[in-house]
This record gives structure tokens, sequence and C-alpha cells, in this order.
């Protein structure tokens, strides 16, 4: 079989669609870079006294400060949090939108496939880039970051599950489109099936060693095998 074959055998299984919000739906931190947040919330954590250690001195991916943050400054965690959120409010702003999402949300939709958006982002951001993009009114719902509770965040199965909740399925019935390990193993431990979007080799390698059921490039594949896939 080929992928499209495999694509739509795993389309006619699934009766929901959870979407990675970062990557699968836009590149949040397009206009503002992620490094740039980063900075912001090390800086942060400095000037209220925080010693950081050496390996978050080091980080350039905000998501990972604020998971670090509770491990050796708990009692700064809802000033970074707050502080986070506000960040990618700001960066939704000039969030490019992925190529393709628009129509693979709107068909999957259509063939009765509700889409949940599963991300580590918070939600006022993500709501924010999908009523800019107008596509805000065909989600079924958003599952974002758990505010304090970094640790409950992907990998960890917990959003997984809040998103079955809400189009009432079980995770063998979902299929979640992710760019990162996290997202593949996510849905791993919840017991559903992903794709993982890969724009390198490398990449691809990577979530298939996390538990990728598929690889995609680009949404445009999976939009391909989504209009041949059945309706529920
Ligand atoms: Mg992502």
């Amino acid at each position: 079989m080929n992928l499209n074959e495999r694509l739509i055998d795993l389309l006619d299984e699934s009766k929901a669609l959870f979407l990675d919000f970062d990557g699968p739906v836009c590149d949040i931190f397009a206009g503002l870079p992620a490094p740039v947040v980063a900075e912001r919330l090390k800086s942060l954590l400095i000037g209220a006294g925080a010693q950081l250690p050496p390996d978050v001195a080091e980080l350039d991916d905000p998501l990972k400060v604020l998971r670090r943050t509770p491990d050796f400054a708990p009692d700064l965690l809802e000033m970074v949090e707050r502080a986070f959120m506000i960040h990618e409010l700001e960066a939704a702003k000039t969030a490019r939108i992925t190529p393709g999402v628009d129509q693979v949300i709107k068909e999957s939709a259509d063939s009765g496939r509700p889409v949940v958006i599963v991300s580590n982002n918070s939600e006022p951001a993500i709501k924010t880039v999908c009523e800019r993009a107008g596509f805000d009114d065909r989600l079924s719902g958003i599952v974002g970051r758990p505010i304090g509770h970094p640790h409950l965040m992907k990998p960890h199965p917990r959003p997984i599950l809040l998103a079955c909740e809400i189009v009432r399925t079980t995770p063998s019935e979902i299929l979640l489109i992710g760019d990162s390990d996290f997202d593949m193993q996510s849905a791993a431990a919840a017991g559903a099936r992903s794709i993982g979007l890969a724009k390198s080799p490398n990449k691809a390698k990577a979530l298939k060693a996390a538990g990728a059921t598929e690889l995609i490039s680009d949404m445009n594949e999976l939009l391909t095998s989504l209009t041949q896939a059945a309706d529920w």
C-alpha cells in the first residue's frame, strides 16, 4: 500500500482529528521568534532573583523554560506562565498559517470527523490565531496548556484524554497530527494513533522512533487522503 492508501485506512478508522497547534496549524513564532521569548522568560526569572541552572540558561525554547521552572523556582511559575501567555498573544498576531490546514479542518469536519486542537500553547493565543485565520467556528474544541501544571503538558496523555471527552470518543478512535516527539509520545501513552508532520528525513526518523503511526511532509498530503476517506 502506498502512503495515500495507508492514510485513507487510518482515517476510515478515525472518528475525530486532533491537531497539534504549533506546526500543523501555524508557525506561532514566525514573527516573534521562540528564542526571543525564551530570553524574555529567562530575564524575568533572573530579575526575580532566580539562579538559572546551566541547562536552562542555554534553552532557546520558551516551553522548555516553562517546563523546567518548577524545578528551580516553583514560586515564580505563575509569573512565568502569565508572561509567557502575554508573549504568545503577541506572537499570535504574526503567526503564519500552515498551508493546507484550513482545508484539512473543513474537509475533516464535513466528513463527520470533528477537529480539536491539542496544544502546549495557551488557549487565548490559539483562539486568536484561529479567529484570524477564519476557521475558529469549524473547530469542535481547543485543549491548551494546563496553566500552572507544566508536567501535565504533552507528552503526558492528559491533553489527548481531555480532547476525547470533548468529542465523546475514545483514544483508539482518534488520530493526532503533530510535529514533535512529545506529540507522538502523548498519543501513544493515551492509546491513540498519530501522524508525524516531518519536514526533513531526520525529523521523520525521530518522529517514527517516538511512535508515529505514519509520516507526512505536508498538510496537503493529509488533505488528499481526507477527500478520499469515507464519511462518518
Ligand atoms: Mg508542534
